[in-house]
């Protein structure tokens, strides 16, 4: 016996699964690819692919005329690499130093900001096959990167070390989803005196980038050589200052279950743990066999002052009642005409309804980054080749 995911032949590994819509991840690549032009996009996988899986979102970019790959970890670019994808992949921060001539030998190109990696990256580097490096300036972000005063000595270090050439430079914003704020022009701007500055010390870096998927929807000025884009690639808005520039986005997971069992309750009774809800009048409640172990909040159901966040069921909105549990939680279908293994929404569209990632987000006090990378590798993920038809 084989437990699968929907879509197979065989038996269903749970009654819970992630459908990934590989069209979507096509259309927005193009969307953003006509957006950012003559710039290009490379499409940022890490951490999974924003829990979509980051082999078919890298697949599916590339396919679409992504030019390169992003990713967080070594471990994350070595995936794409054993999966056979052969295309430039940017890690996007220093790592462990040890992990350096791994890293080499799969082809993954390094950001470096520091001496020391600089370093490490030459002792493992062949001379007589250089590898290229991309520069990381801190302009603002204050998260990792070389002060831009730094930025001339550092050039000329990895200009200097046999088997590093210095083949981009690069920063990173940190308030691009407010078009409103200025930050992103003054980060631009101190951008640019470095790279000017590199630029007349030792002539012209190949390649340039500085926006994320806010930059690139809201910032032409920061599209440069190309974007690194994440969150858009997945049609989830960078936040709600440029949702209006995200609307031709398309959402490319849909988080689903079937109900696990029904039951009539009475008015006067509670539910869950810490029985935190009480029904005012007799009514149906269903089981859904998801819970915060897969990535489905425990306070989903139970933020003060509101009723549960929806989940869809035959098309209507159906509120989660008390406090969702590990692996499962219970929603208030009303007057029923619910049954066993019929198909439950949680993120997604059914019928005329969508509830999307980003509307977990608002509710939670969160961004739609968290909601999606939150969904556990306890759920699986359905590739979705043509929506209603086959599925990998
Ligand atoms: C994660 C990341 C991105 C992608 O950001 P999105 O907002 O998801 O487009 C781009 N650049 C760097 C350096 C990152 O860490």
């Amino acid at each position: 016996m084989r437990l699968m995911a929907p879509g197979d032949d065989a038996i269903p590994l749970r009654w819970a699964w992630a459908e990934i819509d590989v069209a979507a991840i096509v259309h927005n690549v193009e969307h953003l690819r006509r957006t950012v032009a003559p710039a290009r996009v490379w499409a940022v996988v890490k951490a999974d692919g924003y829990g979509h899986g980051a082999i078919t979102v890298a697949r599916a970019a590339l396919r679409a005329g992504a030019e390169g790959l992003c990713v967080a970890l070594v471990q994350e670019g070595i995936e794409l690499r054993s999966a056979g994808l052969d295309a430039p992949i940017l890690v996007l921060s220093e790592q462990p130093p040890e992990q350096v001539p791994a890293m080499l030998a799969h082809r993954l190109t390094p950001i470096v900001y520091t001496d020391a990696y600089i370093g490490a990256c030459g002792a493992a580097a062949d001379p007589d096959a250089p590898v290229d490096v991309h520069l990381k300036l801190d302009t603002g972000m204050q998260r990792v990167g070389a002060a831009p005063d730094d930025a001339v000595r550092l050039a000329r270090s990895i200009d200097t070390a046999a088997g590093l050439r210095l083949a981009g430079v690069s920063t990173h914003l940190a308030v691009a989803d407010e078009p409103a704020r200025t930050v992103s022009n003054e980060q631009l701007a101190t951008f640019d005196a470095a790279l000017a500055a590199v630029e007349a010390a030792r002539g012209p870096v190949p390649v340039v980038h500085t926006a994320n998927s806010a930059g690139a929807l809201a910032w032409p000025a920061a599209r440069r050589s190309f974007a690194r884009v994440g969150i858009a690639t997945y049609g989830i808005s960078p936040g709600p200052g440029v949702d209006d520039l995200a609307a031709p986005l398309r959402p490319v997971l849909t988080l689903k279950a079937r109900v696990s069992y029904v039951k009539r309750v009475r008015a006067g009774t509670y539910v869950s743990y810490g029985w935190r809800h009480r029904f005012d009048r007799d009514t149906v409640v269903a089981t859904v066999p998801l819970g915060y172990a897969d990535g489905v909040p425990r306070r989903l159901g139970t933020l003060p002052d509101r009723p549960g966040a929806d989940v869809l069921i035959g098309g209507r909105r159906c509120p989660i009642v008390g406090v969702v549990t590990m692996d499962q939680f219970v929603v208030d279908v009303g007057d029923g005409g619910v049954e066993v293994g019929d198909e439950v929404v949680l993120i997604g569209a059914q019928a005329a309804e969508r509830i999307r990632a980003e509307d977990w987000a608002e509710r939670l006090g969160t961004i739609g980054y968290e909601v999606v990378c939150g969904i556990s590798p306890r759920v699986p993920r359905v590739a979705v080749v043509d929506r209603g038809h086959g599925s990998t």
